[in-house]
């Protein structure tokens, strides 16, 4: 269990005792704990196996033998007892928007309110509206908010969906009756969000694969007994899994069919035919006449009519890292532990881009406080320089907030001491589109602006961004040599990956950005390189892919284009 797991399982157990309406010390104590255990450097099995958890300020004992038993059980006695004093559905209620552990407990107390279903009827009827502490706004928000949390609840991100799905294909290879198994469906495209999990299995003996499954899944075989070439189930966290099973000699077309989309499908079928019988995949596009389709270009028909493909970016193009945050505001880990595990990585540069001052809950930075990070970046690089190993650099930038006005966050002359500067909102998200657009075209406009940071705030399954003229911010990003960031974090994927080519084929530049808040925040470049090869990004596409010695100059033309 990672630390972000264990801090997750701490912060709802302090949500737990204030439904349960316990003691708020010990609510405050777990949230603490939670916290603290997020921002830890090792992780927390080592430390309690090393007997030095209970070391850590707010861990005491008894804190420290509930993680044990929660690594070891998946929960422990506390949480268990709390969670049978509530009603099961009242959980789910605090993902909406708006509502804490306070505001869940007065409308179960008062109103009777237990899950979604009765939240929604509530606020229909009006009875929200009555209640202290509400009124008319915040009830429609929060019916707003249902719609959206019950269309994001059947859907997974798709990073939370493949490792549980890494991990059944992993149990189920080997296993008697699968000759071979692999993920298909909108997994294998690389969506960003998964309603379903699909894997084909290729086995001469369905009725022992369907048994290995039903084995490794722990669960009864459900299926249809008319559909004997398909196994339904659900993965642990309840996504919906379908299996497919074909012979190893149809194997490659079965894996073709139910990678899909239905459209890329359709389309070629309907220009070639239905594809025979194929053990391996490739045959199937090699037998119409085409190259290979990578699946994540598989949503629609445009690969099939496509004269060449390109060749996709892959993590291995990325030479440099450059959203990222440390200390300085509200990152985990330091400015040196970021770049040297960014180096460890193979990178040869790392971009650090803390907050802004403006965002004062993010620990923005003062401006004293950019100088004396600009001083620890110079030394640093100076010892990069002498120890001889291969070319390292971090670049000093920022993550501007763009102000409401679509101004940025510093005077010029501090904007000016920057290497690049990430231009975000983070703000006033409730603009209508036309509001939105002009703030972030002024920002982009901005000769300080070197990348549009995360450009619509979206959370995938959880918030929706703020409306955007995509188009128009694509033109003045072309317009003003100013590159789109794909912020990597998998809850974000944001630049959505439908706007890529649109920007590409303007000669905008991509930056795959991790936006990391902590070293193991760095390793989310992968989602962000996952749905990147979706906008058929290729490498020389890809601001961070450049070399060092090409990024540089690439800096120094935009610098020497502001001077003119
Ligand atoms: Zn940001
Ligand atoms: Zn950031």
């Amino acid at each position: 269990m990672t630390n972000k797991q264990i801090a997750r399982f701490l912060k709802e157990t302090a949500s737990l005792i204030e439904l349960t309406g316990g003691n708020p010390f010990r609510g405050r104590a777990f949230d603490r704990a939670a916290r603290t255990i997020e921002r830890l450097e090792e992780p927390v099995e080592d430390l309690l196996a090393a007997g030095t958890l209970t070391d850590i300020q707010g861990i005491g004992a008894g804190l420290a033998g509930q993680i044990q038993t929660l690594l070891d059980f998946g929960s422990f006695e506390l949480r268990d007892e709390l969670l049978a004093a509530l009603p099961p559905g009242l959980l789910e209620t605090l993902r909406i928007k708006g509502l804490g552990a306070k505001k869940v407990r007065k409308l179960w107390k008062t109103l009777g309110v237990t899950n979604l279903e009765d939240l929604e009827e509530a606020a229909v009827m009006g009875r929200l509206a009555e209640l202290d502490g509400f009124g008319a706004k915040t009830q429609d928000n929060i019916l707003k908010n249902i719609k959206l949390l019950k269309s994001y609840r059947a859907r997974r991100h798709y990073a939370t969906a493949i490792a549980q799905v890494e991990m059944l294909v992993e149990a189920l290879r080997g296993q008697p009756g699968i000759a071979r198994v692999e993920p298909a469906g909108a997994l294998r495209r690389k969506l960003e969000t998964i309603d379903a999990a699909d894997l084909v299995v290729a086995t001469d003996d369905p009725a022992t694969a369907r048994a290995s499954l039903a084995a490794v899944l722990g669960t009864e075989d459900t299926s249809d007994i008319l559909e004997a070439s398909v196994f339904t189930g659900a993965l642990e966290d309840g996504l919906p899994l379908r299996v497919y099973f074909a012979s190893p000699q149809r194997f490659g077309t079965a894996w073709w069919r139910h990678t899909g989309s239905e459209a890329h499908v359709a389309a070629f079928e309907e220009a070639h035919g239905a594809p025979a019988d194929q053990a391996d995949e490739a045959a199937v596009y090699a037998q119409a006449g085409l190259a290979f389709v990578e699946p994540e270009l598989r949503e629609d028909a445009d690969a099939l009519r496509a004269a060449t493909l390109p060749r996709l970016i892959t993590e291995d193009d990325l030479r440099g890292s450059l959203h990222n945050h440390s200390t300085y505001s509200d990152g985990a880990h330091t400015l040196r532990q970021m770049a040297e595990c960014a180096r460890r990585m193979g990178l040869s540069y790392f971009g650090i881009c803390d907050h802004s001052q403006s965002l004062r809950i993010a620990n923005g930075m003062p401006v004293e406080r950019v100088i004396e990070q600009q001083e620890e970046i110079r030394r640093l690089n100076q010892e990069f320089e002498q120890d001889g190993d291969a070319p390292f650099r971090i670049f000093s930038g920022i993550e501007s907030d763009i102000l409401a006005d679509g101004a940025l966050d510093y005077p010029d002359d501090v904007l000016a001491s920057f290497d690049f500067v990430v231009a975000s909102v983070h703000t006033r998200f409730n603009m209508t589109e036309e509001q939105a657009t002009d703030r972030v075209l002024r920002a982009v406009s901005n000769p300080y602006t070197t990348i549009l940071g995360h450009p619509t705030g979206r959370l995938l399954l959880a918030r929706e961004g703020y409306p955007l003229d995509h188009q128009a911010v694509i033109d003045a990003c072309a317009q003003h040599g100013v590159a789109l960031e794909l912020n990597a974090h998998p809850y974000r994927l944001d630049l959505d990956w439908r706007w890529i080519r649109k920007a590409t084929r303007q000669g905008v530049m991509i930056s795959i950005n991790p936006d990391a808040h902590a070293m193991d925040g760095l390793y989310d470049v992968r989602w962000g390189v996952a749905v990147a090869r979706k906008g058929w990004l290729t490498a020389d596409q890809c601001l961070n892919a450049l070399p060092l010695d090409a990024f540089t100059a690439w800096l120094a033309a935009r610098q020497t284009e502001r001077v003119v």
